[in-house]
């Protein structure tokens, strides 16, 4: 028989993903009492089915395929991963999908943790469903962090059921390569997986319906990603999509034919669908307060959901859609849990554009990098954007592999450097880099951007030799010789 009882916190966060847990951790230290409700393993998608694992699969065959162009080191790397070891390392990255790690760390910076599906019920309320069926009521005296994040979102193709396709966590937990792999999406999941998968023995086949890879980001990164896909073997086809797949046995296994909407048909051994994310908000009480489920959750900049007066909920994270990664869903934990600390203390907010208490950075300079051969690191602007938004910038390329330190890095290296200068303001508000090693010259470019370093200035900034960072030397050098 299902019991009842009712308990008071300052703050529930629903959601122990990354980014929950920061949410909670801030009001923890803030000292507000704080509950977490988790319905799977405190951590999320990000440890378990997203960047851990995923990251664990790639970084060999990223190395591997470095290293196989370093003189002296070449002969050591040939021949193929070692997939049990790689699948062995993910599985590591992955806790072996068990969250005691992460429990352990939310009850020492006194978080109470409590297992179960959590709904909102109204203003300051949400309800518990436990694993052994009790129904816990909370009260939150000050407020509600949503932080269900975001799931895989499949197109509505007939016979789903089915063919029980691959989405991301089958594509980052999978115990061997699949032998035929067929992948759906161009976008970072789909590149990525096609990537590791190709690594550690699959034959690849990338479906984009886009006539590049990696279409939000500037052409040139999906093109070198494209080159180095196909030298690896991968077959990436453009300008299609699936219209039917069905697995040969009915039974949700066995091989998979596919109908492309050129007319082609492909057959399969597993499908995955990169093609998207989704709020998780359709079982979250949002009726409740006047919200529509399985919607995104708007919010403005201190996080807060726009659309429920009283300034008590909040959603962070994925399922907000300002900036799906896990670096920036924590950033706006970190707001959030200065705003709903200096709200519960009758404080003003700080809400400036580079306030304390203001996300700004999710508009102007969200970083991310994918992990592909060659991996391609971006930051604020492309310049297709900057055309949409009216905005007047100086493109200024320069080819990496021209930098003594990225020959050092691999005698063949092929990439390429963007930044974008906005012409009135004279700062970089935009760039992106593809090629070897790149991803650690990331933060550089956040850097220049959100400390809106004057071009000029970036003269004094010196880059030591012979490292890759010189590109930006030569950016500036490329700049004033235009
Ligand atoms: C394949 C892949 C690779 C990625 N790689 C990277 C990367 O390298 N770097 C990066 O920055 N980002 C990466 N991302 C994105 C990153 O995983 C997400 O941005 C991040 O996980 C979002 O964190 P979150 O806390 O908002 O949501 P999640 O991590 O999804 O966590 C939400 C949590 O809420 C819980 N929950 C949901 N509903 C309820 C409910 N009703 N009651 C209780 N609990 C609930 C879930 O069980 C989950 O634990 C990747 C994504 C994918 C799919």
């Amino acid at each position: 028989m299902p019991t009842e009882n009712i308990r008071t916190y300052d703050v529930i966060v629903i959601g122990a993903g990354p980014v929950g847990e920061n949410v909670a951790d801030r009001t923890a230290a803030a000292g507000l009492s704080t509950v977490i409700v988790e319905s799977e393993l405190a951590g999320g998608e990000c440890s378990y089915w997203a960047c851990d694992p995923s990251k664990a699969l790639l970084r060999p065959a990223l190395f591997r395929a470095d290293a196989a162009h370093v003189p002296g080191l070449d002969p050591a790397v040939k021949g193929p991963l070692d997939v049990a070891a790689v699948l062995a390392h993910r599985d590591r990255m992955a806790s072996h999908w068990k969250d005691d790690g992460q429990v352990e760390w939310i009850k020492s910076v006194g978080i109470d943790l409590l297992r179960g599906h959590g709904r909102l019920a109204g203003e300051r309320e949400v309800t518990v469903e436990t694993p052994d069926g009790d129904v816990v009521r909370l009260h939150a005296r000050h407020a509600v962090a949503v932080c269900t994040g975001s799931r895989a979102a499949l197109p509505p193709l007939p016979g789903m059921d089915q063919l029980r396709p691959w989405t991301s966590r089958e594509a980052t937990s999978a115990h061997q390569p699949p032998g035929r792999l067929v992948i759906v999406g161009a976008g970072v999941v789909g590149v990525e997986m096609a990537t590791a998968w190709q690594a550690l023995g699959s034959q690849v086949t990338l479906l984009a319906r886009e006539d590049g890879l990696l279409p939000r980001m500037e052409p040139f990164a999906g093109e070198l990603v494209t080159e180095r896909l196909r030298e690896a073997g991968a077959e990436v086809r453009f300008g299609v999509s699936v219209v039917e797949a069905k697995r040969a046995d009915g039974e949700g296994t066995g091989e998979i034919r596919i109908w492309l909407s050129d007319g082609s048909e492909l057959t399969a051994d597993e499908i995955l669908f990169a093609t998207g994310r989704a709020p998780r908000s359709e079982d979250i009480g949002l009726d409740t307060v006047g919200l529509e489920p399985g919607n995104w959750l708007t919010v403005d900049d201190t996080l807060t959901v726009t659309a429920a007066p009283g300034e008590w909920l909040y959603a962070v994270g994925d399922v907000n859609r300002r900036a799906l990664f896990t670096h920036q869903g924590k950033y706006q934990a970190r707001v959030a849990g200065s705003v709903i600390a200096a709200r519960a203390r009758g404080e003003r907010l700080d809400t400036g554009r580079w306030g304390l208490h203001s996300s700004t950075a999710d508009l102007e300079a969200v970083p991310g990098v994918v992990v592909t051969d060659p991996p391609v690191a971006s930051v604020g602007l492309t310049a297709q954007e900057a055309e949409r938004l009216g905005r007047d910038v100086e493109v200024v390329d320069y080819e990496i592999g021209h930098v003594v330190g990225a020959v050092q890095y691999r005698p063949d290296y092929q990439g390429k450097a963007r930044i974008l200068v906005d012409r009135e303001r004279q700062v970089v508000v935009g760039a992106t880099f593809v090629g070897p090693g790149v991803d650690e010259l990331l933060y550089s470019a956040t850097v220049a951007i959100t400390g809106e370093v004057p071009v000029e200035r970036l003269w004094h900034a010196v880059p030591a030799f012979p490292t890759i960072s010189e590109v930006w030397l030569r950016l500036l050098e490329t700049r004033r010789d235009a």
